[in-house]
This record gives structure tokens, C-alpha cells and sequence, in this order.
């Protein structure tokens, strides 16, 4: 059964557009504009008050072919922004201009005084609404936690990182994931029960502990608890070996929200499915929120008393898919934004290509390539993309990349080959790379080169020196780490190699 009315919908798509609002309506915007939807994107992913320290009085100096340059008032700011926010800064002026491929930082000490052009990030601080946090009793899940001005109450049960700003939305999960904003936002109103099912890993536990952290920030009165069934059922069985069932059971009649997760788990386990059944109903009777994910739609249960089952069907039953290829792209886009690392585009459609299944699969492949790049100081490229996929799942066929015959088409086997590929794909003659011409156009392709002979062919420093006409083998381990460093904060370097990986044959 789903039953959804027009209001809610309009939810969800209000929250859709806002998300793609600034990308597809808002350009052209002045250098300061881009840099302070720059600043909103990075502010909830940074604390507060590193936020203001770092941030204050930045902005937008110039974007000219595809290179964003930032000023900071500070030598001090400057060197630790570099260091620890390159990434996200590149990432969200990305994703409001897909022309910026690269950004740089310098000092502009005149946007620290008074009247300067650098932004007050103060400013993009809604004004704090006093909230009044009670110490929750008895309820040892949530803690109170001492934040920068008011207290803030996190859940010690559910994930954090788990909210419904960062669940990213597309065609197949646009419905589940309103119904959740709207429960969020008025917990044990029309949408109760709100249950919600789907296959594995496609973000039942991220969007029901999602309500929860959400419901705990608007709300910092109510009592969340949320528990997996199989916790639930475990709790039974040791209150019923105490014989304490009676405090088992108060402490469940005094939440706001009851997240049930994994519903399923409760077959055939007949006592807590009793327990279960009237905890529902008096948290019901009493308007309380509860909301229960399950593997299956609620009529599909088997082993469960039906009397429960139907209860399930009494609020807004919604249902998960798998997601489309638009959304698995935008899943993997969000995950490197949260991780802070830097993949190829095309890399990530061909993963999205492949990876069907579920999100947690996409996950899986994304963390295996990020180890892999971290722990090699490589780019991830679509072989090694291909070569992750096929080790975590044998029996899969790859589509785009012919895994078994890669080996006949390896045309750079050694360094010369390297050097012609490099000096045809930047225009420039291999000569000129091997000489002592320190020509911008030049170092780039030379940096590139001793990188790939490098890694690809595990020359030694020396003998690539020797090779680039007698240069002290110190000068090629500068330009190796240069180059690898470049490759985290780089989009165009990153693309770069990959074009000349797939000319390498690799
Ligand atoms: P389930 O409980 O359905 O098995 P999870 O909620 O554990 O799945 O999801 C698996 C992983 O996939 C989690 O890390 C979750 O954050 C992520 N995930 C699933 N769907 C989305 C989405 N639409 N946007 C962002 N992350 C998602
Ligand atoms: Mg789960």
C-alpha cells in the first residue's frame, strides 16, 4: 500500500531543487557569489569554529581557464587551508562551475582590513535559536553533549554521519527519502507508522538513523531510541532471564521516537514479537513516531504474527530501489567529497557502470580504490578500477574494459615508449622534454614523464636521471612527489594521466 499525498511530494521535489538550485539556475555569478556558495557547501562539513578561523575574510580573486584563485588575508590561513581543505574547496566550486578544474591560493592581505573585499563568513551563520536541552533520564542512547554555544544532543546508538542532507537523491529513492524529511520534521504526525523496505545496503539504516539525528536537532526534547531487531530480541531474552521485563518494558514507553530497524529478524521469534507488539501499540495509542525498515514489503513477512504486519501497513509504506546510473554517479561524487579525495570522472562512471547492486557495493569498490591509490601514491585508472571489481567479485562481468586481454596491449614497455606517448599527448618534441629548457610547457610533461616511468615501469631515480640527460637522481625524486602530490588536489593532472595510461595500453 502507499499512500502519499501531493503536499509531501512537494517536499520532496522542493528539497531536490534546492539541492541542484545553484547549478542550474544561478549562473552567471560574480567571483564573490561563487565563493559564497563556495563557503555554504564547505560550512556544515567543518566545525564552526575552524570554519570562522580559516574562512573569515576570504574570496574569489580570479577564475580564468578553468583555475580558480582564492585570496587569504593570511600567510598563516593560506598554508592550512592548502593543507587541509584544497580538496573540498575544488570539489564544491565544481560542482557550481564545471568549467574550474584547479584552484590556487595566495595572499591578499587587503581583504583582512576594514572595508576589504574578503567575505564575512559570520555572516553565513544562521542566528542560533536558543533550544532547550533537557538531560534525557533512564535513556543511557543519547548523550548531551557541551557544543560551541548551546548544548547539542548526539546519539551514542545511531551514526552520525548518517543525515538526510547528505543521502543523495534520484528517481528511485526521491519518495523514501521525503517521507523521511517529512517525519523529521513532525515526528508523530499523518506518516505513522512509516515503513520502509528494500534489498541490501541500498540505505535503509542511513535513512532511518538519519530521522533520528535530524529529529534530535530539531527537537532536542524528544526521546529518540532506535535498536536493531536483533538487539530488541537479545534485550527480551536477558530481561526475561532477570525477570526485570517490567523495566524493559518502561523504558521502551518512554521514547518520542521508535526506530525499529531490520524488522525482519523477528521471525519466528514469537515472545519478542509479543514484546514488539505492544510496545507499538502504546507508543501509537500515545502518537509517538515509530518507524521500521525491513528487508521486505510488510505483507511479504513471513513468520510474523499478522496482527502485526497489518499494523505496519496503518501509516506510509515505502519501498527502496536500486538506484539508476545518474544516482549511483551522484552516490560515488558525494562519497569522494566526504572522503576528500580526487578520482577521475570517467573512473567513477565506469564504476557506477558496474557496480548494480548496491550502494554499499559502490561504497566498497570507492574505498578499495582509495586504499589502493593512498597506499600505491597512484591514480586510480579504469584498469585498476577493473582489476578491484573483478577481485571483489570473481563472477562478474565487466562491462568496458576487456580485463583478459589486457596484457597483449601494452604498448610502453620501457621508457622511451613512455616518452613518446607523454611528448605527443602535450604537443611538445621528447627532446625538448629531456633537455634543460625549464619552459612551463616543458616541466609539466617532464614531471609527468619520470612520474610514469616511475610507477608504471619501477625504474630507479638514478636511471631515470641518467636518462634525462645526467640530472641528479634527487631532481626525479622532487619531480615523483611533486607529481603525486599534485594528483590530490588536481583534476586536470588526474585526467592527464589517465589519457596517457589508456595511450600506454594500461
Ligand atoms: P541497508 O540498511 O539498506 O542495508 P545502509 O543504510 O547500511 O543499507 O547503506 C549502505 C551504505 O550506502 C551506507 O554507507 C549509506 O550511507 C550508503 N547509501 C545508501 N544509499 C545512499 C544514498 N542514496 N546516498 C548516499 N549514501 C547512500
Ligand atoms: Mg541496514
Amino acid at each position: 500500500m502507499l499512500i502519499w499525498g501531493p503536499k509531501y511530494f512537494s517536499i520532496g521535489l522542493e528539497i531536490y531543487f534546492q539541492k541542484r538550485a545553484n547549478f542550474l539556475f544561478s549562473f552567471p555569478m560574480t567571483n564573490k557569489e561563487l565563493w559564497v556558495s563556495v563557503l555554504r557547501r564547505l560550512q556544515p562539513t567543518i566545525k564552526k569554529a575552524h570554519f570562522i578561523t580559516w574562512f573569515q575574510n576570504t574570496n574569489v580573486v580570479a577564475v580564468e581557464n578553468g583555475l580558480m584563485t582564492v585570496g587569504i588575508p593570511t600567510e598563516f590561513a593560506l598554508n592550512w587551508i592548502v593543507q587541509h581543505y584544497a580538496v573540498k574547496v575544488l570539489q564544491a566550486a565544481q560542482e557550481l562551475n564545471g568549467e574550474i578544474l584547479k584552484t590556487d591560493f595566495k595572499v591578499e592581505l587587503t581583504y583582512g582590513q576594514v572595508g576589504g573585499n574578503g567575505v564575512n563568513v559570520q555572516n553565513l551563520f544562521a542566528p542560533e535559536t536558543e533550544k532547550k536541552v533537557r538531560k534525557v533520564r533512564n535513556v543511557n542512547e543519547v548523550a548531551v553533549v557541551k557544543g560551541l554555544s548551546s548544548g547539542k544532543i548526539v546519539s551514542q546508538m545511531m551514526n552520525n554521519k548518517y543525515s538526510l542532507d547528505n543521502f543523495v537523491i534520484g528517481r528511485d529513492n526521491r519518495l523514501p527519502h521525503a517521507a523521511c524529511c517529512a517525519v523529521a520534521n513532525m515526528p508523530g504526525g499523518i506518516y505513522n507508522p512509516l515503513y520502509i523496505y528494500g534489498g541490501v545496503g541500498l540505505g535503509k539504516t542511513h535513512l532511518i538513523q538519519a530521522i533520528g539525528n535530524e529529529v534530535l536537532r530539531n527537537f532536542p526534547d524528544k526521546i529518540v531510541k532506535y535498536v536493531t531487531a536483533e538487539k530488541f530480541v537479545t534485550e527480551v531474552v536477558e530481561a526475561i532471564g532477570k525477570r526485570n521485563t517490567k523495566a524493559f518494558k518502561d523504558q521502551y514507553r518512554k521514547v518520542d521516537v521508535f526506530l525499529m530497524d531490520d524488522v525482519q529478524f523477528f521471525a519466528r521469534k514469537d515472545s519478542s514479537q509479543q514484546e514488539f507488539f505492544h510496545t507499538f501499540n502504546d507508543l501509537y495509542d500515545g502518537n509517538k513516531q515509530i518507524v521500521i525498515t525491513s528487508d521486505r514489503a510488510p505483507a511479504e513477512l513471513q513468520g510474523m504474527d499478522e496482527r502485526i504486519t497489518s499494523r505496519f501497513g496503518m501509516g506510509m509504506v515505502v519501498e527502496l530501489l536500486s538506484p539508476d546510473f545518474e544516482t549511483r554517479l551522484a552516490i560515488l561524487h558525494q562519497k569522494c567529497r566526504e572522503y576528500q579525495v580526487i578520482i577521475d570522472p570517467e573512473v567513477l562512471s565506469f564504476v557506477a557502470t558496474n557496480a548494480q547492486t548496491s550502494v554499499r557495493e559502490l561504497e566498497g569498490i570507492l574505498r578499495q580504490i582509495m586504499a589502493e591509490c593512498q597506499l600505491c601514491d597512484q591514480v586510480a585508472t579504469i584498469r585498476s578500477a577493473a582489476e578491484i571489481m573483478k577481485r571483489m567479485n570473481k563472477a562478474q562481468k565487466i562491462i568496458g574494459y576487456d580485463i583478459e586481454n589486457r596484457e597483449g596491449r601494452v604498448v610502453a614497455k620501457n621508457a622511451l615508449d613512455v616518452l613518446n606517448i607523454v611528448a605527443e599527448y602535450y604537443k611538445v618534441t621528447s627532446e625538448a622534454i629531456v633537455g634543460k629548457d625549464r619552459h612551463k610547457n616543458l616541466m609539466l610533461p617532464r614531471h609527468v614523464c619520470m612520474y610514469l616511468i616511475k610507477n608504471e615501469l619501477g625504474e630507479s631515480y638514478e636511471s631515470i636521471g641518467d636518462g634525462f640527460g645526467g640530472r641528479n637522481h634527487t631532481t626525479v625524486m622532487h619531480a615523483c612527489s611533486k607529481t603525486a602530490k599534485k594528483l590530490r588536489t588536481d583534476l586536470r593532472l588526474v585526467r592527464d594521466l589517465n589519457a596517457i595510461k589508456r595511450e600506454m595500453g594500461l
